[in-house]
Formats: C-alpha cells, sequence, structure tokens
C-alpha cells in the first residue's frame, strides 16, 4: 500500500567525488560514515565508464549493462533510507554521450567516476528500513512507517 510521511530539510553535505572512485560506493561510504538514515541526493558531472540497471518486472530481477564510454551525468536522483540497519542508497541515473543521447538506469556499482558533484539533503523525519515486498520482489518501504496513506 502507497503512503508518505512529512519530513524536514535538516542540513545538506555538498562535495566532490575522487577521480577513479566507484560512485555508489564512495556514495554509501559517506552516508555510512555520516550515519545518513534519511536524505535526497543529487549530483551531476561525468563518469569514465557506466553499469547500469533495468529491473526486469517478469523474471524479476535486475538486468545490469555496461556503457564503456566516458559519459556526462545529466542526472543524478534518489534517496537514502535503511535496509538491514543501514545506509542504502536507490539513485538513477541519466547519462548522455557526445551526440547528446541519453541513456538512463539504476545505479549499479561499477560505474566509475571522472568528476562528480554532490548534494546529499538531509531529511529529520520517520526512518524507513526496507523489506522485501511481495507484490514487485523489490526491498521497499513497508506501509508501518505511513503516517498517511494513498
Ligand atoms: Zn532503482
Amino acid at each position: 500500500m502507497g503512503g508518505y510521511n512529512e519530513v524536514k530539510f535538516s542540513k545538506a553535505l555538498m562535495g566532490r567525488l575522487s577521480y577513479g572512485e566507484d560512485m555508489l560506493e564512495e556514495l554509501t561510504d559517506i552516508c555510512r560514515r555520516e550515519r545518513i538514515a534519511l536524505a535526497q541526493i543529487k549530483a551531476i558531472g561525468a563518469v569514465k565508464r557506466a553499469k547500469l540497471g533495468y529491473y526486469n518486472q517478469a523474471e524479476r530481477v535486475y538486468n545490469l549493462f555496461d556503457i564503456n564510454k566516458p559519459l556526462e551525468i545529466t542526472n543524478l536522483s534518489g534517496n537514502i533510507s535503511l535496509k538491514d540497519g543501514v545506509p542504502m542508497i536507490h539513485a538513477h541515473l541519466t547519462l548522455a554521450d557526445r551526440e547528446g543521447r541519453a541513456f538512463g538506469g539504476h545505479l549499479a556499482p561499477g560505474t566509475i567516476v571522472f568528476a562528480c558533484e554532490f548534494i546529499i539533503s538531509i531529511l529529520d523525519g520517520q526512518t524507513f528500513d526496507r523489506e522485501f515486498d511481495e507484490q514487485t520482489g523489490l526491498p521497499l518501504w513497508g506501509e508501518e512507517y505511513w503516517n498517511a496513506y494513498i
């Protein structure tokens, strides 16, 4: 069942990632070091190569694919919540090549940073711990966390 909570913007962390590092790993390390349980994340920049996921709804698995060339990060957009009590980033990435053609998908390990500027907006409110959702096969936010239902 869908639902939502009221949250408040608290503070933000603004910075850049290291050249040659794995984007998801480095962002996750920051979240764990700072003990971020609830946040919004946005970033722009460029990658040396990318690994993205497409959730195959029929087979209930992520199909991962590689794009082995330098690309612009035209948008990284996502959220941070808990899974098994530790911060987990769920982010989607839109990338563009030299002709401006876009690729997109679920950010997976294996996306390597060329340059990346990020803002993590930390939120105050009810935290969520992801749990297996029977309908989708995905780790989603459970309905016991909602204050209001859709
Ligand atoms: Zn996703």
